[in-house]
């Protein structure tokens, strides 16, 4: 049976990728090698981690004065990583769900937290505004996407402090103004790569904001220095991702991407809107999520929820079922995902409907 990936990350990722990545475990580059079995000092690596950079740079049309490096750890790592270089006294946070409460509480560990706003109040169904961002803080983080709760920030703010955004979950997915942030950073599993590599783009003056003397591994100008290769990089999974990117230059660039995304969502928030069993998690259509589309059955219809989940997979619909802390449905809905994936998932929306 053809499935469709909805899974939530590790998550879908193009047929060129897997085609490719299939074809370099075989045989890298003609060299009779599996990109498996290489050195991560060989020329050829050396290639792929330089395009990856300038692939990275061309995307996000990322202006001088800024560096790419690809590391190990996970987002998960970036979280201590910026408070142990850049909180020397206090940072600010806006806390928008689980993975930025994940930055919060590392950064408690040095220094004081300004959690300048909180959409807890309402299970984290929203994107908070009308806040003040304290002008003493070292930085501003936000979570641009928040996988887990599908809410999206669509737009790059204006802050009056450096600004720093966990875009795990949506990077890639539009044109972002990179010149409004000092630091971007990403988990690639979500949207354009295996797990195993993290993207970090970094602002080379905010380095001059360093608070502390940091582990070899945490400093980020090391990183820079050593071309992402201080140690063993992901060399496969950064392989990987430069096919990703590679295939979203090919597809009209992070341009198209959002294209496809509004397409993509608008068509399932449609339909979660027009079905009389659904309800959306995010009321505000400005700050529901393109890329994790959260929705519930209404209370009256509460208890099929394990039966719409079981005819969802009977039709090859892959990981639909909601995080565990939020319950309910989440439609992931990445780079990658085929509309026709997305009409597979409204037909049986309708069909279950029908059943009702
Ligand atoms: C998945 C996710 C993380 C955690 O990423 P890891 O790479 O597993 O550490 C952090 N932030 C967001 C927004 C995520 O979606």
């Amino acid at each position: 049976m053809k499935k469709h990936n909805f899974n939530p990350g590790p998550a879908i990722l193009p047929d060129y990728t897997y085609e490719k990545s299939i074809e370099a475990i075989k045989d890298f580059n003609n060299s009779g090698l599996s990109i498996l079995s290489i050195s991560h000092r060989s020329k050829d690596f050396d290639a792929v981690m330089d395009k990856a950079v300038t692939t990275t740079k061309q995307l996000l049309d990322i202006p001088e004065g800024y560096s790419v490096i690809f590391l190990g750890g996970g987002a998960t790592t970036q979280f201590f990583t910026i408070p142990y270089n850049f909180l020397g006294k206090k940072a600010a946070y806006l806390d928008t769900g689980t993975w930025a409460l994940g930055g919060i509480k590392e950064a408690k560990l040095y220094g004081e937290v300004d959690v300048v706003a909180s959409s807890k109040d309402k299970n984290y169904s929203y994107i908070p505004r009308n806040y003040t961002i304290p002008t003493d803080a070292d930085y501003f983080e936000i979570c641009s996407n928040n996988t887990i709760e599908g809410t999206e920030i669509l737009e790059d703010y204006d802050s009056p402090v450096p600004l720093i955004a966990d875009m795990s979950s949506d990077i890639f997915s539009r044109p972002v103004d990179v010149s409004k942030y000092v630091m971007i950073f990403g988990g690639a599993q979500k949207n354009f790569a295996p797990a195993g590599v993290t993207i970090v783009i970094i602002k080379d003056s905010f380095l001059d904001h360093v608070v502390r003397p940091v582990p070899t591994m945490c400093d980020y100008k090391v990183h820079i220095e050593k071309n992402s290769m201080k140690n063993t990089p992901p060399v496969f999974p950064i392989y990987a991702a430069l096919m990703t990117m590679e295939w979203i230059v090919d597809s009209g660039g992070v341009k198209e991407m959002e294209k496809r995304a509004i397409a993509r969502s608008d068509k399932v928030y449609a339909e979660i809107e027009r079905n009389k069993l659904f309800a959306p998690n995010v009321s505000d259509p400005a700050d529901r999520s393109r890329m994790n589309i959260t929705f519930n059955l209404l209370p009256e219809y509460k208890e099929l929820e394990g039966a719409f989940v079981d005819f969802t997979k009977e039709r090859g619909l892959v990981g639909i079922k909601g995080h565990r802390s939020v319950g309910g449905f989440r439609a992931s809905c990445y780079n990658a995902l085929p509309m026709e994936s997305v009409d597979a998932l409204i037909a049986a929306m309708k069909d279950f409907e029908k059943k009702i």
